[in-house]
């Protein structure tokens, strides 16, 4: 089970390792992009902590989510705050009004959120962007579920997967974003989006963990 307590933990634990990591999320853009994809979603996330703050303690697990995507589309510049407010809020929608949610149905929102990512940025795998970690880590997630596995363990693998999605993008060829205007340029570089996709996906897989 996957309540709005560990919702909120986990959207407080993102705000806190993507403001530890900015400043290589600002490194890795400022070799394929405009240098602001850490600035972006430090900024993001701060708005989103004030956005949280101003939650009812009874918040049910749709809110958080609306909330945390209200607050990325409004206050992060360039293509990721619409992107992962997308996600956020695709995510919120699938989950109906309630304060606890099963494993199935927290997949089933990642899922949903993956697809408003996609419909949102029209991005396919290896284009070098935030999805070429997202999906390994919705198929690892989906698989170790069948498997049989408990949810933090499945959130482990899929971590897993989302890192190694993540060293994936290193030799592709933007076909997306800003990145995709340095064509040949863009290889040998780690996309940005993706790093802080697999920031996300690991402070999931530390708050159901426990750790
Ligand atoms: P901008 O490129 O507008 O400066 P950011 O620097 O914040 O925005 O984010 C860049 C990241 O956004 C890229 O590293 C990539 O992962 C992601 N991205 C860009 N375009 C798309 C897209 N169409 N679909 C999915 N992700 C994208
Ligand atoms: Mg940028």
């Amino acid at each position: 089970m996957f309540s709005s307590e560990q919702a909120v933990a986990w959207v407080r634990r993102t705000a806190v390792v993507i403001e530890e990591h900015a400043t290589e999320l600002t490194k890795l853009d400022a070799a394929i992009g405009d240098g602001d994809h850490g600035t972006n979603m430090a900024r993001g996330f701060r708005t989103v902590i004030e956005r949280l703050d101003g939650l009812p303690t009874d918040a049910t697990v749709t809110a958080v989510f609306k909330a945390v995507s209200m607050a990325l589309i409004s206050k992060v510049g360039g293509a990721s705050g619409p992107l992962y407010g997308s996600f956020y809020l695709a995510m919120s929608r699938s989950l109906g009004e309630a304060t606890e949610v099963d494993d199935a149905a927290l997949a089933g929102g990642l899922r949903a959120g993956f697809d408003g990512v996609v419909a949102r940025g029209k991005a396919q795998l290896e284009d070098k962007t935030m999805i070429d970690a997202l999906h390994p880590a919705l198929e690892a997630l989906d698989a170790a579920l069948a498997d049989g596995k408990e949810l933090g363990g499945a959130l482990d693998a899929a971590e897993a997967a989302a890192r190694k999605g993540v060293a994936a993008t290193i030799p592709l060829v933007a076909r997306k974003g800003r990145a995709s205007y340095l064509g040949e340029r863009s290889r040998d570089h780690q996309d940005p989006g993706a790093t802080s996709t697999h920031l996300i996906v690991e402070a999931l897989a530390d708050v159901v963990n426990g750790r």
